[in-house]
């Protein structure tokens, strides 16, 4: 059987403008986003490994989280309070697959909490394998007047300075054959002014994985990025986007259609993977066509 258009595999007709508060629940978007709830099928890549995911309730954390229970994972996802619902659901999937779901809610803006987290994983997985540092916050602003310091505080500590925390905290219980995933974007590489501060961020992101390839892999630690173009989420309708980007999102990508969450899954399955053995540094764009360099 022929592989399917990727032009039309996915949904690719505009999305109903909608506007939830930060953070949204993904499972009251209109058009909820695909994160591999049918699709995905594992062939245990991932046996036996303990991953802990940041942001794993929804969009790409959820696919990814998904994706790795069916490989053979047990996983460890965090989120924040208020997304209860979509972590349950998660929760559901993880288990279905027949494997250890571990919730872990809290703000990541809170030093202590990125810290303890780690700690908590480790404890309640039985050890710590894979690190995905996925949690992410986006907030459109119309002009760079508008940037305060109170918003690029929360952009940079959510984005970045937790990332950190949370990868001091992880060298202490991770061992070789580790793999640490960072989510950047495209952002990173073609930035666009509304996405001031986010930009910034994940630029930063990719500066810390060629700063951290080092260190980390003389503990036989990888560690890479995953920069995803346009991904159809939660984020993109809780302030990510102008609402009337929000009504075409993703359709000036070559590809002409957003992604949707469950297409970004198998490249964090093989960055977690001992396939990936010889791959550390490195980012990976998952964009649709869109440039990342
Ligand atoms: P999403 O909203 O489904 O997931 C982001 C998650 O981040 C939330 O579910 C939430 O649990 C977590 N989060 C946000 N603020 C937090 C805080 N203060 N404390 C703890 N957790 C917090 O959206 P997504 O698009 O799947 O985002 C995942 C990652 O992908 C982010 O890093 C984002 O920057 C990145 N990304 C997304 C796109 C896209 O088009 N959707 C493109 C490039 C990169
Ligand atoms: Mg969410």
């Amino acid at each position: 059987m022929a592989n399917k258009d990727p032009r039309t595999k996915y949904h690719q007709d505009g999305f109903n403008k909608q506007k939830q508060a930060y953070p949204g629940l993904q499972g009251e978007m209109d058009f909820v986003p695909d994160c591999g709830e049918e699709s995905y099928v594992g062939s245990g890549k991932l046996n036996g490994l303990k991953a802990l995911i940041s942001g794993g309730d929804s969009g790409i954390g959820r696919a990814t989280a998904i994706a790795y229970a069916r490989e053979g994972a047990d996983v460890a996802i965090t989120y924040l309070d208020d997304e209860e619902q979509d972590a349950q659901e998660v929760k559901r999937y993880i288990e279905e697959a027949g494997q250890k779901a571990v919730l872990i809610p809290g703000d990541l803006r809170d030093e202590q909490f990125a810290r303890d987290v780690v700690g908590e994983s480790v404890e309640k997985l039985g050890g710590l394998d894979v690190l995905v540092l996925n949690a992410g916050y986006q907030q459109w602003q119309p002009d760079l007047q508008d940037y305060t310091l109170e918003h690029m505080t929360d952009t940079f500590t959510i984005n970045v300075f937790s990332q950190v925390f949370m990868m001091q905290e992880a060298e202490k219980h991770m061992k070789p054959g580790g793999s640490i995933i960072l989510t950047t974007s495209i952002q990173a590489f073609s930035p666009a002014n509304i996405l001031m501060d986010y930009a910034m961020t994940k630029s930063a992101q990719v500066s810390l994985i060629k700063s951290l390839m080092t260190p980390f892999i003389q503990k036989g630690i990888r560690i890479n990025g995953v920069a995803p173009g346009p991904v159809w989420t939660a984020l993109q309708i809780s302030g990510g986007q102008p609402q009337e980007k929000v009504a075409n999102f993703g359709e000036s990508s070559p590809l002409g259609r957003a992604g949707q969450p469950a297409e970004l899954a198998a490249v964090y399955v093989l960055l977690a993977s001992e396939e990936a053995s010889f791959i550390t540094g490195e980012v990976y764009g998952v964009t649709g066509g869109g440039p990342i360099v």
